[in-house]
């Protein structure tokens, strides 16, 4: 019998493909193992899933045997690799995709011994796989050199828009989402449009400096009660496989928590929510976690918000255990991002810690993974294989035989329904850990009642105000808190009320008045400045679409009625900025948010904030996360109500979030913090809650809610995104696939409800008319039965320009 491999290729198929194995390479070819292998006359890298001696269920002379290997250590680890099989199967994700997400770059090596054996002399597709080895890096940025008008098309256009929206860029990370490029950036940079220069990869920030090691405090009781029933879990686990474990067999996925139970048999915990008010040292019982993990031997793997991997974050975790540390994030270079895989994939650094993609981190001999700010919605991943991170870190602890701590001041709905459903143990941190530190006061300004404050602006309320000459005559510091990037969130036509909105998608453009030297005009000195009239309209000012990469000029009168009377309208974080620093002349005014964060500038500014450097930082969400700033002892929150009003379930809940979250930043050491909440809507639960600081009284309301409303996690949701660039089309699309889940055997018997088609909120994103079927069921079993009774249909039962996305568990409902 011959020995064929079952061979994954990055290919939107959900199977894999059969493959023999040459005799030359028997025993050499191992599951995880990368091989080129031909694919429809192209060679392909694929990933061997499984290899075995058996008779070909097709003709065998259709099977081709296997090109080369090459890898000679599998680049997945088993446990790895069954993961990832699972995690294809839970999303209804192709395999090939998903392997993609776990795949280190290809070392120049590997390429150069595949030249030698003659494999790359054809035709190669290395599957959009990375090399490394090489220095330098090639980036592309726009110059100031303007086109003429409707000169640029496609994704040229497309390309030079997005470097004037973000700056320079490596021309890798354009490639990542513009298939041509490479041609695009030609064609600009002939033009003089585009600069491209070529130089060495900047060294990874986080490790530019040695860190001290640090002395572990000693832990209060509350953590040290949680540490220690961690470490019970961790005793508890089997003993280190020192390896290669044997993959979990395959059967139906689940969710973590959706084990059957042997009967009888309470089993020890080993998935744990540490519940921990702001501030209150959850940091240090991960700490201690992962020191506990270490000595039993096993390797452990850290996630937190991408936001909140700050080299605050690091060095406390590189103090405790120096380079036996990976921090594995977006800004890292190919080589240096290889460089940190490879440590851990020869064990030779069994810590990581990292954002959402480190779930796919080869961690030797798994122990432990940590998933801090769980609640955090950027866990989520919105495109390509749509996984949520904490859960999966669930599962791939659970058949890792792992322990797994999900850590949050403001825990998810979903890991609250797990703790009741007794599928995760509960830890309490119910007090700040400096004990001098209390939880801030928090006061609601409703905005209905007060009057604007002196600089005029109806959302800087005369408490505000004065709470802010308050803190600046203390030398303490302030964050306001302002949930809109750019400086106007509206254009709106004075005389015919026209709302500008973007041409590729139904959403209002906002007015960004970009950077400028002195962002305050200047006053005579010792003479109390007087409310700045703000010069609105300077040069390069740009209107922005914040959900594609459009970016044009200002136009100087209305596209529907004519009149020369466009009006700025609402307040974004660009124009709160300039508004409180004309009030404030006398404070130092800097703002965190997308448009200033580039990847050092954010850490640079936090940096000086923490160093006494700016009396008063304006942000969005980016403030809002993790940081211990000891000085801030006020915090405003400018508008609670604008996340509110979401057409989205969870709207309450992720406006609840972000405001303890902000308020967590107020008043973290000796100096008792204040927090004003602004909102036209004081009733509000998440309002009302989060003032009285009632974490507990909330979740309680909203899980009740949710029971009422049959929404997660009461009910289980699959959301199918369709969308097409011809209405009709889409709307077509999403019609069968709604009557094909109604009359599926799960739909028929009413086990799936089937709720649409309708359009999406945003009915149309980048020239792309959306539509959706939501799904919605008791079990999570009916549910993939439907799914999977559609997938024929998604996949060749429509018009082929219509686009279905299967988004299990959806969390973006717009
Ligand atoms: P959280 O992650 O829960 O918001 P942190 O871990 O950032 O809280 O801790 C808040 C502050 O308390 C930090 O400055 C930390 O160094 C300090 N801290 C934590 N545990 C202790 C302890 N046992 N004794 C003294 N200080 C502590
Ligand atoms: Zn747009």
């Amino acid at each position: 019998m011959p020995l064929l491999a079952d061979v994954a290729v990055p290919v939107p198929l959900s199977q894999a493909f059969t493959y023999e194995v040459p005799a030359a390479l028997a025993g050499e070819v191992r599951p995880g193992a990368r091989v080129l292998c031909e694919f429809h006359r192209r060679k392909l890298l694929g990933v061997v899933l499984a290899v075995s001696e058996r008779s070909a269920a097709i003709d065998p002379s259709k099977i081709k045997p296997l090109a080369a290997l090459v890898d000679a250590r599998p680049a997945l680890p088993a446990e790895l690799l069954a993961f990832l099989q699972e995690l294809a199967a839970y999303y209804f994700a192709p395999i090939g995709e998903v392997l993609r997400l776990a795949l280190p770059a290809i070392e120049r090596e590997q390429v150069r011994a595949l030249k030698a054996q003659g494999e790359l002399g054809g035709v190669l597709d290395l599957g959009r796989a990375k090399q490394v080895g090489g220095r330098k890096v090639a980036y592309a940025s726009a110059t100031d050199v303007v086109e003429e008008p409707g000169t640029l098309r496609g994704q040229a256009a497309a390309v030079l828009a997005l470097l004037r929206a973000n700056g320079e860029q490596p021309v890798a990370r354009i490639e990542e989402r513009f298939g041509n490029a490479r041609s695009a950036l030609k064609k600009l940079a002939e033009r003089n449009l585009v600069a491209l220069d070529e130089r060495e990869p900047p060294r990874d920030p986080f490790f530019r400096r040695a860190e001290e090691r640090d002395v572990p405090p000693e832990l209060n009781a509350a953590q040290a009660e949680a540490a220690a029933r961690i470490d019970a879990a961790l005793a508890a686990l089997a003993p280190s496989g020192g390896g290669e474990h044997p993959a979990s067999t395959q059967k139906e996925p689940r969710p973590a928590g959706q084990e059957p139970r042997p009967a009888g048999q309470e089993p020890r915990p080993s998935a744990f929510l540490l519940f921990g008010v702001t501030g209150s040292g959850k940091t240090e019982v991960y700490l201690r976690a992962i020191k506990s993990c270490l000595d039993r031997g096993r390797g452990a793997l850290v996630m937190v918000p991408e936001i909140a991997l700050t080299p605050q974050l690091v060095a406390r975790f590189r103090a405790r255990f120096g380079d036996e540390l990976a921090v594995l994030h977006s800004g890292l270079s190919d080589a240096d991002r290889h460089a940190m895989w490879a440590s851990l994939h020869v064990g030779k650094v069994r810590v990581a810690i990292g954002a959402r993609s480190a779930l796919f981190a080869p961690v030797p001999d798994l122990g432990l993974i940590l998933v801090d700010e769980e609640h955090d919605g950027s866990f989520k991943q919105e495109e390509g294989v749509r996984y949520h991170a904490r859960d999966m870190a669930l599962l791939r602890a659970h058949r890792a035989g792992a322990v797994c701590v999900l850590g949050s001041a403001t825990p998810s709905i979903e890991s609250v329904a797990l703790v009741r459903r007794g599928k995760l143990a509960e830890l309490r941190l119910p007090d700040r850990a400096h004990r001098e530190a209390s939880l801030p006061e928090v006061s609601l300004v409703d905005l209905r009642r007060f009057r604007a404050g002196p600089s005029g602006d109806p959302l800087i309320s005369l408490p505000l105000h004065r709470a802010l000459e308050k803190t600046l005559a203390a030398k303490e510091q302030a964050i306001l808190f302002l949930n809109r990037r750019g400086f106007a969130p509206s254009v709106v036509c004075g005389s015919c009320g026209t709302l500008t909105t973007c041409d590729a998608c139904s959403v209002a453009l906002t007015y960004h008045r970009g950077r400028r030297r002195d962002p305050r005009p200047p006053s005579p000195a010792g003479a109390p400045a007087p409310p700045a009239p703000l010069d609105e309209r300077p040069e390069g000012g740009r209107l922005r679409c914040h959900y594609c990469d459009y970016a044009g000029p200002l136009p100087d009168r209305c596209g529907a009625c004519g009149a020369r009377n466009l009006l700025l309208e609402g307040l974004g974080t660009e124009r709160l900025e300039a508004t409180i620093a004309g009030s404030f002349p006398e404070a130092r005014v800097a703002r965190l948010d997308r448009d200033v964060a580039g990847k050092d500038r954010s850490q640079a500014i936090l940096a000086r904030m923490r160093e006494g450097k700016i009396d008063i930082l304006v942000g969005t969400q980016m403030v809002t996360k993790g940081h211990d700033l000891p000085n801030v002892t006020l915090v405003g929150v400018v508008n609670a109500d604008a996340a509110l009003g979401l057409p989205d379930f969870r709207a309450a809940e992720r406006g609840f979030q972000l405001l303890v979250q902000v308020a967590g930043r107020a008043g973290r050491r000796d100096r008792p913090g204040r927090v004003l909440i602004q909102t036209r809507n004081p009733e509000h639960p998440a309002i009302a809650f989060a003032a009285a600081h009632d974490v507990p009284g909330f979740l309680e309301r909203e899980i009740r809610e949710r029971e009422e409303v049959g929404y997660p996690p009461a009910t289980r949701l699959a959301l199918l995104r369709i969308d097409a660039v011809d209405e009709s089309v889409g709307r077509g699309a999403a019609a069968k696939l709604a009557a094909h889940a109604r009359t599926c055997p799960e739909g028929a018997a009413r086990r799936v409800e089937v709720l649409g088609p309708s359009a999406a909120p945003i009915a149309r994103l980048r020239g792309r008319y959306r539509f959706r079927v939501l799904l919605r069921a008791r079990d999570r079993g009916p549910l993939r039965g439907a799914l999977a009774a559609l997938t024929g249909l998604i996949r060749d039962g429509l018009d082929r320009n219509a686009r279905v996305i299967i988004d299990v568990d959806p969390v973006a409902m717009l």
